[in-house]
């Protein structure tokens, strides 16, 4: 009897399904962000690795990542491959979106280390996690311009696609941190105006553009609703707006899916995909 009891056992053993974790797909769309939990201490899809912490991995796509299957590499921490799975990277189907601007907001030029300074921020890893979900809208208006459109400027393509969320809101709005943080820039910049970047840690970090003025400093531990700035046309802008960007280990990531934010009625093209052979000519203004 035991003997049988036993053969059950293993038999139950061998038959039993593999864990989920290693049978389901892992598929994510452009802009998005894939967890799941993972004893490894890094990921890598084609060149770019990302750290995970504390047993869940954040894997951003990209906007610009073509869609299709890719090998997803499980690291340890001295760098070897534990598990290659595949990732598949699905469209997101983003529309286009005009954006008129005057001449001169269009011939600005970065100032002297704008581009790099926020490059190094958008880059942070700092390791104690210091952001939980869901993040708040930084200010109440809706978003007049949403994530991924590709950019035409003044009906020219820009090659740019929109690597965050406008909100409309009026000229002095206050806009507060959507998670805590620290505050590790605040400047005043020829492109993003009145600037301020929050690092959450463990590889997010958002900024906010095209302030009025500015109400924080570097170095700031911020909580949830802490006022950073207020909304204004600072920067390559075209009136009052907020320009949001969130950024997962520095990939820009779609803050639509991270906090509640609703699109205007009135100017928020189509979420729907267009057909394939008749790819959206449309346009619309962004304000
Ligand atoms: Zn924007």
């Amino acid at each position: 009897m035991r003997a049988l009891l036993c053969l059950i056992l293993l038999l139950t053993l061998f038959l039993a399904p593999l864990p989920a974790a290693a049978q389901s797909p892992l598929a994510v769309k452009q802009g998005e962000v894939l967890r799941f939990a993972t004893h490894a201490a890094f990921a890598r899809v084609h060149d770019r690795k990302f750290p995970i912490y504390d047993g869940t991995a954040l894997i951003p796509a990209a906007v610009i990542d073509k869609p299709g299957d890719y090998p997803l590499e499980l690291l340890s921490a001295d760098g070897k491959t534990l598990e290659t799975r595949t990732l598949t990277i699905l469209d997101a189907h983003y529309l286009t979106q005009n954006v008129a601007l005057s001449k001169e907001v269009v011939e600005l030029k970065p100032s002297p280390g704008e581009t790099e300074t926020v490059n190094a921020l958008k880059h942070l890893e700092s390791p104690a996690k210091l952001w939980a979900e869901p993040f708040l809208a930084p200010v109440p208006g809706c978003m007049n311009s949403p994530f991924g459109v590709q950019r035409y400027q003044n009906g020219k393509p820009t090659g740019n696609y929109h690597a965050g969320v406008d909100q409309r809101g009026p000229a002095g709005k206050p806009i507060v941190a959507t998670a805590a943080g620290t505050v590790r820039m605040v400047r005043s910049y020829n492109i993003h105006g009145n600037v301020v970047g929050v690092d959450h840690g463990q590889g997010i970090v958002s900024i906010y553009l095209h302030m009025s003025k500015t109400a924080a400093h570097e170095g700031d531990a911020v909580k949830p609703g802490d006022v950073l700035g207020y909304v204004g046309a600072t920067g390559r802008a075209n009136g009052p707006h907020l320009h949001w960007s969130l950024y997962v280990h520095a990939v820009a990531v779609n803050p639509s899916k991270w906090a509640p934010l609703t699109a205007c009625a009135a100017t928020a093209p189509a979420r729907k995909a267009p057909p394939k052979k008749a790819p959206a000519k449309k346009t619309r203004r962004a304000q």
